[in-house]
């Protein structure tokens, strides 16, 4: 049976099915009797999932309009005159 060491080393292997068939049943064993692997497992297959689902997996496309835009806003901003303390 593979140790807790194993099964988070190749826990992706295990996920994506890369693993050898004859050495899953030691990861079912352990899986089984381990509750720690078992929430790791489940928290790897969540973030495999998640991001595989994610619409912003591939890097966003910005407009170079919207980049003029905010770089505007920020002129502005930084055009106003700051609150100023009062001199008593
Ligand atoms: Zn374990």
């Amino acid at each position: 049976m593979p140790s807790c060491k194993d099964i988070t080393e190749h826990g992706s292997d295990y996920l994506d099915r890369h693993m050898p068939w004859w050495k899953r049943p030691g990861y079912w064993m352990h899986l089984l009797v381990c509750v720690h692997c078992r929430r790791y497992i489940e928290q790897l297959r969540l973030t495999i999932e998640t991001i595989g689902r994610s619409p912003d997996a591939a890097p966003p496309v910005v407009k170079t309009e919207e980049v003029q835009q905010i770089v505007q806003q920020l002129k502005q901003s930084a055009k106003k005159p700051a609150n100023k303390p009062r001199d008593i």
